[in-house]
């Protein structure tokens, strides 16, 4: 069934001729393109099925042997996979940095699929270069605000690179640190450098036990993996911990002199521009001074924060970034690019060097090739993507988008207060909160108990988030996502938290009033919480 021929007359005709206007996969485009919403609410089913069972439609090990109709292959993505996806789009769904997209971007998508550019040499992308490395400093203006000079000189300077387009975050995190690390251990003298010579060498070069990288615990984990990758281990990655949700400074300093007195040398603090778990920034302008204090690299991580940049009623919050060595950020995150569109930005120009390498049959020196200066080799135009959002929503665009989510989520931080058998955990300092179902008399209960009684009620409670977590999963109508963390007011224990990103810009405020009553209905059906209300401790308090 569906199977089609086996010759090169079928292949060729697959190259080149367009699918038939009642063709099965263009029904689809037709449908994606007409209306998305439309089509992921008739196609992707909440229907419970589980992970095992999915697996079973993908079990096959073997390569098919002979070609199939694309009518029929298309009939079963439909049935296997997109009835299975996760719908993105859903005003619900708000527990995911990457939601719902402009709808510019399915027709851009095409185009970029239809020019194919591979953005690792000028050969196979001549606009496409130029346009990525106008992006990559209109990005380095945003956060370094140079003169017009400046970006005059640099912007398409082939012994120069204001940034390295990646594939996202932890590419961006990498190549951040890939540049930082060479940097520190370049040539010297006899010594070839790092990048030829190797981390034994280099050490022995220079005489240190270890290179390190500090930053706090909310750090992300792509930080652990550019630490491994580089050679560093993530042994030295020396993560402080933040019972004030951020960095603070003065812990910095201390344990990177304690560091760098145990003989190694500090290669770099991290700032986090807006953290993955809660949204909060660490303070980057004093962070700023402490790596100069200690003679280090400042990288900051606003993958997902960066775009605050954009407005200047909430610029503020990431004051100091522009003093960073350099900075990561996702367009795929809150610029509202499709996914695969990262950067690393260099505040001095001459930096990326530290990385470049050069092939006699591709990436000649003196070439303006990217490719030269990137950790990714073959590359797709995703610049393009970033670009036209750039133009089509402009900096203003962008400042409403960042604006409206930054006071959607004060208003559900506000929502959440009003609620007696809800806590709000961390309040928003950008469009992330965290909070927690709790029956009201369970947390008068806690702040009279003793810490030992209280954290095994805490983590009774913690049982309670999980379970009305998953069951709202589950149940398919919406989802928030869960993390565990530490905060002041619960002690020196995590807490099991509901975790929100203020997201999609359809999300309105009945969806978020739908969501807190779902969570409260099945929370006070659910078992855990019938056990919190019979807590024969909390019930003797509540008596007295
Ligand atoms: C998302 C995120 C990353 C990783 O980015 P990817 O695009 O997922 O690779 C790194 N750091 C922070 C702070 C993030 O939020």
């Amino acid at each position: 069934m569906g199977e089609a021929q086996v010759s090169l007359k079928h292949l060729f005709r697959v190259f080149t001729k367009p699918e038939h206007k009642d063709s099965k996969l263009a029904q689809i485009e037709e449908h994606l393109s007409d209306n998305i919403l439309d089509f992921l609410s008739q196609h992707v089913v909440t229907k419970k099925t589980s992970l095992e069972e999915v697996e079973q439609d993908f079990a096959d090990a073997v390569v098919p042997e002979s070609p199939e109709f694309v009518s029929t292959h298309a009939e079963n993505l439909l049935e296997k996979l997109v009835a299975h996806s996760v719908n993105t789009y859903s005003p619900t769904f708000i527990g995911h940095m990457t939601s719902a997209l402009p709808y510019f971007h399915l027709s851009l998508a095409k185009l970029l699929v239809g020019l194919n550019q591979n953005l690792v040499k000028i050969e196979t992308s001549k606009a496409f270069t130029p346009l990525e490395r106008q992006v990559l400093g209109m990005m380095h203006n945003l956060v370094y605000e140079q003169d017009e000079p400046f970006y005059t000189q640099y912007l398409h300077s082939a012994r120069h690179a204001l940034g390295a387009f990646c594939s996202g975050g932890t590419v961006a995190n990498i190549t951040a640190l890939w540049v930082a690390r060479n940097k520190c251990l370049g040539p010297d003298g006899q010594f070839a450098g790092v990048a030829r010579a190797g981390l034994a060498s280099a050490y022995r070069h220079y005489g240190i036990n270890n290179l390190g990288v500090l930053c706090s615990k909310r750090g992300h984990y792509s930080l652990s993996k550019a630490v491994d990758v580089l050679g560093i281990g993530r042994d030295n990655l020396v993560t402080l911990p933040c019972p004030e949700q951020v960095l603070d400074p003065e812990l910095a300093l201390k344990k990177g002199r304690e560091y760098q007195e145990q003989g190694n040398r500090l290669l770099s603090i991290i700032g986090i521009g807006g953290t993955t778990e809660t949204g909060h920034v660490d303070p980057l302008d004093e962070l700023a001074d402490v790596a100069k204090e200690l003679g280090c690299w400042f990288h900051v991580d606003a993958a997902w924060g960066g775009a605050t940049l954009f407005s200047k009623s909430y610029r503020g919050i990431l004051k100091g970034i522009e003093r960073a060595d350099s900075v990561t950020i996702d367009a795929h995150k809150q610029m509202y690019v499709p996914m695969g569109a990262g950067m690393a930005l260099f505040k001095n120009p001459e930096d990326a060097n530290a990385v470049r390498h050069h092939a006699q049959y591709i990436l000649r020196e003196g070439s303006k090739d990217l490719g030269a200066t990137t950790l990714e080799g073959s590359r797709n135009g995703m610049a393009m993507m970033v670009y036209s959002s750039l133009h089509i929503i402009g900096r203003r665009g962008y400042e409403l988008l960042i604006n409206q989510s930054i006071e959607k989520a004060k208003k559900y931080a506000a929502m959440i207060d009003a609620l007696p058998d809800f806590e709000l955990v961390t309040a928003p300092t950008l469009s992330i909160l965290t909070y927690r179902v709790c029956p009201a008399k369970i947390q008068q209960c806690l702040s009279a108990l003793p810490q030992k009684d209280a954290k095994k009620l805490n983590s009774q409670v913690d049982r309670l988030v999980v379970n009305v977590q998953k069951l709202q999963r589950e149940a398919g109508k919406s989802f928030v996502s869960r993390t565990r963390l530490e905060s002041p007011e619960y002690g020196a224990y995590p807490i099991t938290v509901f975790r929100v990103v203020l997201a999609n810009p359809l999300t309105n405020t009945r969806d978020l009033k739908a969501i807190l009553e779902e969570q409260h209905a099945i929370a006070a059906r659910n078992l855990v919480w019938q056990q919190l209300m019979a807590n024969s401790q909390c019930e003797a308090l509540h008596q007295a």
